[in-house]
């Protein structure tokens, strides 16, 4: 087999990997370059973006833009697949952002948990993973007698988090090779788990009867912390696409877990301006006039939490508008990485014991992988190197 990882191995972001057994080839993400994060220029890649006669196929591992958000490139004809639920959320997400959603986006195939894709002689198995973008998977890929797992992006100090080791270890063990995500070999360290976080959130909202949140509107189990540690009696607000948004994770999650179970949001309108003020609230935010004024109305009363990357904030990455929204507002930061620690990325790759080996990517220090697990023979790839397993 062949591993190509034609964006990514020394950047946040802009993935694409390929996989190829001799008929076939599955890529892995196609995604764009995160700001302050820029790779090299991206050039055409014969299969994905250029029609050829192999058997292609793109994998989705989740719908964060450094991993879908060249999806437009992608040649006619190539089946393109997400999560069921990821689906439809970007979907949503595009109607947004976009006047027209392109063919591309609409044609997605939809991915559940553990149910096996084969094209030709290629499989690719999905396994669920938390991370900051809901319905994420991990994907084992297996051809040739040979097994690969590559982890998208994900962490172990989320809710769900605590499932992934087993399900490696019943799922994945002893592959031949990892594909491995290492944000976090050059980013802050992880401050504390999601539960942490949740418990936090509700010791603001015990100091503040008026709470607004800055989150990322496709971040459910963030957004979930904040729904559930709001007191009983107060609402839980935000805007009518974020509320199509929870209302797409309820339909389909609320069955299996309560935590997706969202029936109490309230979409803003001013009918409930008495009522915020007399009950409290909670309610999600993002730039725009609408709720400029609301904060305008409540500073000096309430939180303003602020639980995104810090770096929307500051240096290279920093959002001008973003900031100048936020401009004369004291903000209270509470967020956590949706990416592993190091000490989570090391657990994974003990795990799954591969045979041959770790290739890192998405992460601007990959080196450091080799400190890290000096037991593992770690390939430092360049973009576009071709690695023959
Ligand atoms: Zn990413
Ligand atoms: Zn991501």
């Amino acid at each position: 087999m062949k591993i190509t990882v034609h964006r990514g191995t020394h950047q946040i972001g802009g993935c694409v990997t390929e996989i190829a057994s001799e008929n076939d080839r599955v890529f892995i993400d196609f995604g764009t370059d995160l700001p302050g994060c820029e790779g090299a220029p991206a050039t055409p890649i014969p299969g994905l973006t250029v029609p050829d006669d192999t058997n292609c196929a793109l994998f989705l591992t989740h719908y964060h833009g450094d991993h879908i958000g060249r999806l437009k490139e992608v040649a006619p004809g190539v089946p393109v697949y997400l999560g069921a639920t990821a689906r439809e959320i970007y979907l949503r997400y595009l109607q947004r952002i976009e006047k027209e959603i392109s063919g591309h986006a609409d044609a997605m195939l939809p991915l559940s948990p553990l149910r096996t894709v084969r094209l030709g002689g290629i499989s690719v198995t999905p396994l669920m993973v938390d991370h900051s973008a809901f319905d994420a998977y991990m994907f084992l890929i297996e051809a040739e007698g040979k097994r690969i797992l590559h982890t998208g992006d994900f962490r172990l100090h989320g809710f769900r988090g605590k499932g992934t080791l087993p399900a490696l270890e019943r799922y994945a063990r002893d592959v031949d090779l990892v594909i491995c995500e290492t944000t976090n070999l050059s980013r802050e360290e992880i401050g504390m788990t999601e539960r942490d976080l949740q418990n936090e959130a509700r010791n603001i909202m015990q100091e503040h009867k008026y709470v607004f949140v800055l989150c990322s509107s496709t971040n459910i189990d963030r957004i979930g912390s904040f729904y559930h540690a709001n007191p009983r009696g107060r609402l839980f607000l935000c805007d009518e696409y974020q509320k199509e948004i929870l209302e797409i994770v309820r339909k389909h999650h609320a069955s299996k877990s309560r935590f997706y179970d969202f029936a109490h949001v309230l979409d803003y309108g001013t009918n409930l301006d008495n009522l915020m003020e007399e009950r409290g609230f909670c309610m999600l935010i993002r730039q725009g006039e609408t709720f400029a004024q609301l904060l305008r109305r409540y500073r000096g009363r309430d939180a303003v939490v602020y639980s995104m990357w810090s770096g929307y904030l500051k240096g290279e990455t920093r959002s001008a508008e973003l900031a100048a929204f936020l401009a004369k507002e004291q903000l209270t930061f509470l967020h956590t990485s949706g990416h592993a620690s190091t000490g989570d990325l090391a657990a994974l790759c003990r795990t799954v014991r591969p045979k041959y080996g770790v290739i890192p990517i998405h992460g601007e220090t990959p080196e450091r992988l080799a400190e890290l697990l000096p037991e593992e023979d770690i390939h430092i790839l360049s973009d576009g190197e071709v690695f023959t397993l």
